[in-house]
């Protein structure tokens, strides 16, 4: 192993236990190396396990379901009787889920031999770090290398106290004890998105606020405006362009005032009532209490950790990954930077490509891009073929009643590379896998276009956008 120092207890301490930093330990005892991993929860996972893309899964496609069951499909000849919901069945069914996967990842842990140390860790100087049980209990822990995966948390928003009883982060409103009669989402990025999707669906008025005056800020618009109308017709209402200037917790709900966008100062006399509001404003890197100005680690302006293109910190030997560092908050890139940090604390080569992440909005339909939008093409003036196909035209979406929707594909004019991918459908997460790939081989229009599509699949429409951005023809457009 490269540089290997036996007076140190690992070759590698991670600090937080989520999708970046059990990645890493894991990778990193893949690759050889003696790894640790330091988590202050209880159970290992982090935001995304315990807190995010899981809990939130969980209820998005069983809330779905009920809905599905509730409405029955009288025009394929299936009614229903009366459909019910128990609640706390609905959250005991999650967090049965949650824990599953917790303890799966404590089991890798063992099966990998990653030495997991509960506790909140502190930089404690080259190589070092200390450990505070719950207990209060101390102890320090050298390593060659530590790492900092310590994550994010919801970002606050002025004048709106989060009590997790009126007023709510996402976590709060992944476990509501009740469904709300009215609900205001703070925030129209893909939690706020999600979260209303979920409490739409089991019977909540719901209403969403945002700032900018379109949805999904980063995805492409015509993405972002098609997903608006799908959920909107859901029953979903939107005020956007509007500033939430304050809240005020009243017995038995919560008073928001309401800005139109840009005005500065107190609210402009509107307000909106709601039974429960929930606070998505988007999230912060979390790198409090972890003595990281004492270490030499600097931050950039937005508080995440800087690092280099090997995720190098300013300080020798201490690295970091996932969300506390810039780009996209998203697990699989979390997970991504682990596996490439891993490989180069081995002695690798590993890196990322962050022109291949896809980003998906969890929603009926689900939203998924991959690479550049349409937007920034325009912005850069970059010259660009374009080729969109709507749903309805695809016979499998005919087959399973959901037409609303469409795959964009971009590609660069000279050369016919792929660019960008946009999808709006049913299990659109999915289908973005295939555009993911796609970029990842650096594979021309026509390539996904002469790929031969198993039929009848919603992935057909992604060969046909991409014959329209090609040859400007698809069979069925
Ligand atoms: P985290 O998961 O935040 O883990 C960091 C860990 O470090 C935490 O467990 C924390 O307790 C621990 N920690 C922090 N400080 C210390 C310390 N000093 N000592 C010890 N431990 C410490 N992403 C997706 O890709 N897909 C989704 O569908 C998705 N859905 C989401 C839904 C919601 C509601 C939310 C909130 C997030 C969602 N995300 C989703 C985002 C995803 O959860 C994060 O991008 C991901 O968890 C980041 O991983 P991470 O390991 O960098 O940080």
């Amino acid at each position: 192993m490269p540089g290997a120092d036996y007076s140190a207890d690992y070759d590698v301490a991670v600090i937080g236990g989520g999708p970046a930093g059990y990645a890493a330990a894991i990778a990193a005892a893949q690759a050889g190396l003696r790894a640790a991993c330091i988590e202050r929860r209880e159970s290992l996972g982090g935001t995304c396990l315990n807190v995010g893309c899981i809990p939130s899964k969980t209820l998005l496609h069983w809330s779905a379901r009920y809905r599905e069951m509730a409405e029955g499909a009288p025009a394929h000849g299936i009614t229903v009787g009366e459909v019910s919901l128990d609640l706390a069945a609905a959250m005991a069914g999650k967090d049965r889920v949650v824990a599953q996967l917790a303890s799966g990842v404590a089991h890798l842990f063992a099966k990998n031999k990653v030495e997991r140390i509960a506790g909140r860790a502190r930089l404690a100087g080259r190589g070092a770090v200390t450990v505070t049980d719950n207990e209060g209990r101390a102890r320090e822990i050298r390593a060659r290398n530590v790492v900092i995966a310590t994550g994010s948390e919801p970002a606050a928003l002025s004048g709106v106290a989060i009590d997790e009883r009126r007023v709510v982060s996402s976590a709060g409103a992944l476990a509501l004890p009740r469904v709300p009669k009215t609900l205001a989402v703070i925030g129209g990025g893909y939690i706020g998105l999600e979260l209303g999707s979920v409490w739409s669906r089991f019977g909540a008025e719901v209403t969403v606020i945002e700032y900018l005056d379109r949805l999904a800020a980063g995805m492409d618009s015509e993405l972002a405006d098609r997903l608006r109308r799908a959920l909107a017709r859901q029953g979903v209402a939107f005020r956007l362009a509007t500033r939430v200037a304050g809240a005020d917790i009243r017995g038995d709900g919560v008073a928001l005032s309401l800005a139109p966008a840009g005005s500065g100062g107190a609210a402009g006399g509107e307000t909106l009532t709601a039974e429960i509001a929930l606070v998505a404003v988007g999230r912060r890197p979390c790198a409090d209490g972890l003595g990281i100005e004492e270490a030499g680690v600097a931050l950039d302006e937005r508080g995440f950790v800087m690092v280099d293109e090997r995720y190098r910190t300013t300080a020798e030997g201490i690295y970091a990954i996932g969300d506390v560092i810039p780009g996209p908050m998203l697990a699989h890139k979390a997970t991504a930077e682990a596996r490439a940090l891993a490989d180069i604390l081995a002695g690798g080569h590993g890196s990322v490509n962050y022109g291949a992440i896809p980003a998906v909005v969890y929603t009926e339909p689900e939203a998924a891009s991959v690479g550049r939008t349409e937007d920034e093409l325009k912005a850069a003036g970059t010259p660009y073929r374009k080729g969109t196909v709507p749903l309805a035209g695809n016979s499998r979406a005919k087959t399973i009643g959901q037409t609303a929707g469409f795959v964009k594909i971009l590609s660069e004019k000279r050369s016919d590379r792929l660019l960008g991918v946009h999808i709006l459908a049913p299990g659109a997460g999915a289908l973005i896998a295939e555009a993911a790939l796609a970029l990842e081989f650096g594979a021309s229009a026509e390539d996904m276009a002469r790929t031969c599509h198993a039929h009848p699949t919603l992935n057909e429409s992604l060969m046909e956008a991409a014959s329209l951005a090609a040859f400007g023809n698809a069979l069925h457009a």
